[in-house]
């Protein structure tokens, strides 16, 4: 083997040790992975790898200094419902995110993926990554697949 064909190999080894790591270590797949179905989590887990290409914008109703914006938190939103507007970087493709933050805590996202198997999306994840959401108990269940 090349050298150089070696450290890629070593490398996306590495990587994925590290996402393997990452992924037990993450409170909300912990969780997302004790509540629902072995094929409802699998799907999510692909879904949440793929939300680190995204692009996320809030789009606050009274004007959030931008600073404010860089450690946003769940709490931190505004108002009964927040949008966010995310993109992605490589399809160019952009999306929806809203969350709900009366007590039905809905999570809804208006891509194919969601509308059709109704599991968090790579864009609702993002939007939780940003949040640094650590639970999904604020949010409505994803009831067609729970244990
Ligand atoms: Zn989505």
């Amino acid at each position: 083997m090349l050298e150089v064909e070696r450290r890629v190999v070593e490398r996306s080894f590495i990587d994925q040790k590290h996402q393997r790591r990452e992924v037990i270590n993450h409170p909300l797949l912990k969780e997302l992975n004790r509540s629902y179905t072995r094929y409802a989590y699998e799907q999510m887990l692909f879904q949440y790898r793929e939300s680190h290409k995204l692009l996320i914008k809030y789009l606050p109703k009274t004007g959030a200094k931008p600073e404010k914006m860089v450690m946003l938190k769940l709490d931190d939103l505004e108002g009964d419902t927040a949008l966010f507007h995310i993109k992605d970087l490589e399809t160019r493709e952009r999306h929806q995110v809203i969350i709900s933050m009366n007590d039905e805590g809905d999570v809804t996202c208006n891509c194919e993926f969601f509308r059709g198997i109704n599991l968090y999306c790579e864009h609702i994840f993002a939007v939780f990554n940003r949040l640094q959401v650590k639970t999904h108990r604020k949010f409505k269940k994803l009831n067609r697949w729970t244990k």
